[in-house]
Order: structure tokens, then C-alpha cells, then sequence
């Protein structure tokens, strides 16, 4: 039992002890409290026994009812249960040697829980033989009530506060755990449009504790516009029991304005009769730099480092989605382009090699001058470019060509005072809906080019012209 608690009932209990002395006009009144491991003292007035007087209420405690047992032992030595228990003395203020025995007089109450737990017992003591009447007897099963009544307050309340303690310590491990991790906590009640939030939760995102309402739409205001409807529709989803568990990825605005990526995850927690979903909790996790490292690892994937326009990988791909768009709206056609550098090899052997990685990157800058928003491109081989020009008819790839061969000729590259200049040879064609794969039209734009080289190189050839 806490100190605290333990002093404040233990001044109770002996104002009560001091009461039944009184009242009674008995030597001593002891209150005890019996355990599995015997009975022990919990507050007394007057002189105490060597020892405590026999629990003969848990001697004859057999399942009985105890509430309002009162036991009274006139004259103790007339009675074997107190062989051990009376101890000859001599009496306070007797002049003789002639030993009394005390306690000579024994009464005592159970205090008994509303449960009918035996909790132990109020006893009086006295020197004399006495004896003890009904109203008497209805006294100090009062007295003893109020003591049950006493201890089991005071029991249940150290109780209580052992399980707050244990929760306390509980949640201060859940929030460490949690403050380590980059993880905040929120709980949202349905019908009511609200959700709380931990502080970890705000400070996350850089909230102080009165930053944030509690209403669900600032909640929804919050999110990324592009993240909205995603959220909403795995929100209804878990709602709607069609997922087990709420689990997103989402931007949320922080509090100096910009997103961080969150992933949120949770769980209704509790439904109506009906399946509604009254309350659902979660965490929320700081996935930021997850997303940049993410970010990068599919940049590097896509782009290519020395010219930075998307490797060959990528390019297929996004051009075989366009083929997959050019087929829902048939009759279309989007003009492809094979870029060919000439003579690559020569100018690498001129000027090593190094020199050659820069003159790719100068003509990857030169070809990206000319890209419109929509433009697919990407480096398909060494000292090989392409481009897909959605919905355009091969005309405008051709003057798409001549701009670059213009630019590619204005825009020597310096090697000190020296203009390298380059060429490059390109093959057109179309991305037709009938091919069977963007590798066809590929394939008619290098025949194209393989016509440009042929003829001299630095040409422009059209596929079948
Ligand atoms: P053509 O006019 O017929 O296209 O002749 P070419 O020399 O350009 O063609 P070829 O295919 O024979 O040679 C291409 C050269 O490009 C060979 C290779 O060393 C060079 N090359 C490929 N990738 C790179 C690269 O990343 N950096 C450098 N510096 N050179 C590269
Ligand atoms: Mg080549
Ligand atoms: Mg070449």
C-alpha cells in the first residue's frame, strides 16, 4: 500500500479504535485485518495484548455468513480459546502480586466486505470480566461496518492505483517506443466528424499541442489535393469491411507548409448492431525520407546518369504505353525519330573518350531543347537517341529533326579553343495502333536511319519514302 494511503486510513482506523474504547468504556479496542498469512494489526487504543487475540472468526469462518458476527468472551479464562492468548499480568495500579490475566473481558465484530470477504475484526479488550447487551452488540457491528466500509475503500483505491501506475508506466513505454520511431497515434470517432491526435503525432509534422481542431474535415483540408480521393475511397473501403486494415501512403501539410509522406495505418475498432463504424485507431509513420531514397532509387532506375534523359528501359515502356493509348482512339498515329551520332567513334578516338561522354550530354541538352510536355525520349544506346512525338504526324517530326540538326551544328561543342562539330543522322517513321509492339515502329524508324547513313549521313530519311 502507497505510504500516502496507508497513513491517511491509519488515522481513520485508530479514531475508530479510540471511538469503540470510549463508547465502551473498555481498557482497549483493537481494529485487525486478517490475511492469508494471519491477522495483523491496522490500529489499536489502549494497552495491547502481547499478542494479538485469537481470529475466531476465521476459526469458525466455514463459509458462513459473518455480517453482523459478534463474538463476547465474558471472562477469557473460562474460555480454552484463549489458553495461549491471555497472558497473566499484573494489573495497571494493583498493589498485589496476585497476576490478573489479560484480556480477562473479549468481544469482538467481524468486518466482513459487502462481498462477505472476512476482512478481519473490531475487538475490545478489558481487564474484567464483563458482560455485553444487545444494544451493545448492535453498536459495534455498526462500528465494524464502518470499517469494512473503510477498508474496502482504502483496499480498492491502492488497487486503483497500482493499476494507473501500471498504465502509467505502460504508456510511457508505448510512448517511447513510438517517439523513437517517427510515430504518432490518432483516434477517430465516426459519428461525431472528430479525431484526436498524440503529440508525437503533431510534433511529427511540426504542430505544437493546441496547433491542430479535433474536426475531421481540417483533418481532410491537411492532405495533399492529389492524395484526397485516394484516402477517402481506403477509408471507405475499411469502413465498408472490404479491408481488413486502413493502409495508406499520403502527403500531409505541415505546419510551415510543406508535405512530408506519411504511411497511415489502422483499424475500426468498434461497429453499431448495424456494421457502422463508430471508432477506428491508428499510427501514422514519417516516411519522408523512405519516399526521397525511394524517389531517387526509381530515378536511377529510369534515368540515365550521363546525358540525364531516360535510359532505353524507360523509354520502351512509356512508348509502349502510348501504343496502348494510340489503340483506344484508332485512325491515330504518333511519329517516332531514331537519333544516330556520326562518325561517334572517330571522334572518340580524336579525343578520348572523355571528351565523347561530353559531347552525348551536349546533344542530350540540344535534343531536350526541342521537347514539348507529352514528348517521350529517352537514350537507347551509346550514341543513340529516340523520341516519340504523341498524336504527330510525321511532318512535324521531320521539322522536329531539322531544328535539332540546325542546333546540333550552331552549338559546336568547345574543347578549348577548338569547335567540335558533330552530326547526326535520323530515320522517321509512325507508331501505328495495328503494331504489334513499339518495337516495330522502332525497327522501320532504324531501317529509315540505316537509309540516312547509307546516303551520306547527316540526313533526315522517312520510313518507305
Ligand atoms: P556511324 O556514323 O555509322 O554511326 O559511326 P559511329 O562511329 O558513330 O558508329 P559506331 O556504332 O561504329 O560507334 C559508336 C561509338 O560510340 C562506339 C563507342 O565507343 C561510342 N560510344 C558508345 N557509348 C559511349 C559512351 O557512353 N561514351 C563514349 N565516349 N563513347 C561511347
Ligand atoms: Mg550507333
Ligand atoms: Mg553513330
Amino acid at each position: 500500500m502507497p505510504p500516502a494511503v496507508e497513513a491517511s486510513a491509519g488515522a481513520e482506523w485508530a479514531a475508530l479504535a479510540r471511538l469503540a474504547q470510549r463508547h465502551f468504556g473498555v481498557e482497549a479496542a483493537l481494529l485487525t485485518r486478517a490475511g492469508g498469512d494471519g491477522q495483523r494489526l491496522l490500529a489499536s487504543a489502549g494497552p495491547l495484548p502481547v499478542a494479538l487475540p485469537p481470529d475466531l472468526f476465521a476459526l469458525s469462518h466455514a463459509g458462513g455468513n459473518l455480517l453482523d458476527t459478534v463474538v463476547v468472551v465474558p471472562d477469557t479464562q473460562a474460555d480454552e480459546r484463549f489458553q495461549n492468548h491471555a497472558v497473566r499480568v499484573r494489573a495497571a495500579g494493583a498493589t498485589s502480586d496476585t497476576p490478573s490475566c489479560w484480556p480477562r473481558f473479549f468481544a469482538a465484530c467481524a468486518v466482513t466486505a459487502s462481498t462477505g470477504q472476512h476482512l478481519g475484526a473490531l475487538c475490545l479488550l478489558d481487564h474484567a470480566p464483563r458482560t455485553f447487551d444487545n444494544t451493545q452488540r448492535t453498536f459495534l457491528s455498526e462500528l465494524a461496518a464502518l470499517a469494512a466500509a473503510g477498508i474496502e475503500r482504502v483496499e480498492s483505491m491502492t488497487a486503483l492505483r497500482l493499476r494507473v501506475g501500471e498504465l502509467e508506466a505502460c504508456a510511457e513505454l508505448v510512448t517511447l517506443a513510438l517517439a523513437g520511431s517517427g510515430t504518432g497515434v490518432w483516434d477517430r470517432d465516426i459519428p461525431s466528424g472528430t479525431i484526436r491526435y498524440s503529440l508525437e503525432w503533431k510534433a511529427m509534422l511540426g504542430y505544437g499541442p493546441h496547433d491542430l481542431t479535433d474536426r475531421i474535415e481540417d483533418a481532410i483540408a491537411r492532405l495533399h489535393p492529389d492524395d484526397v480521393e485516394y484516402v477517402r475511397a481506403a477509408m471507405q473501403a475499411h469502413f465498408e469491411n472490404h479491408t481488413q486494415t486502413y493502409s495508406v501512403e499520403h502527403r500531409i501539410r505541415c505546419k510551415d507548409g510543406r508535405y512530408k509522406w506519411i504511411c497511415s495505418r489502422g483499424k475500426v475498432v468498434s461497429r453499431d448492431s448495424e456494421g457502422r463504424a463508430l471508432r477506428m485507431v491508428g499510427t501514422s509513420t514519417d516516411i519522408t525520407e523512405l519516399k526521397r531514397v525511394e524517389a531517387e532509387l526509381q530515378e536511377l532506375a529510369t534515368i540515365d546518369f550521363l546525358t540525364q534523359l531516360p535510359n532505353r528501359r524507360h523509354f520502351i515502356m512509356q512508348s509502349e504505353a502510348e501504343l496502348v493509348r494510340l489503340r483506344g482512339m484508332r485512325g491515330r498515329a504518333s511519329a517516332v525519330l531514331m537519333f544516330d551520332l556520326d562518325h561517334f567513334k572517330a571522334l572518340n578516338d580524336r579525343w578520348g573518350h572523355a571528351l565523347g561522354d561530353r559531347a552525348l550530354s551536349h546533344f542530350a541538352a540540344l535534343l531536350r531543347e526541342e521537347l514539348r510536355p507529352g514528348d517521350i525520349v529517352g537514350r537507347v544506346g551509346g550514341e543513340e537517341f529516340a523520341m516519340v512525338l504523341p498524336g504527330a504526324p510525321v511532318e512535324t517530326a521531320v521539322a522536329l529533326a531539322q531544328r535539332v540538326q540546325q542546333r546540333v551544328l550552331q552549338t559546336p561543342m568547345m574543347h578549348g579553343d577548338v569547335a567540335i562539330v558533330m552530326t547526326v543522322s535520323v530515320g522517321i517513321d509512325s507508331m501505328l495502333a495495328d503494331d504489334t509492339g513499339a518495337y516495330q515502329s522502332f525497327s522501320r524508324g532504324d531501317e529509315a536511319l540505316y537509309a540516312a547513313k547509307a546516303r551520306g549521313r547527316n540526313r533526315i530519311e522517312v520510313y518507305g519514302v
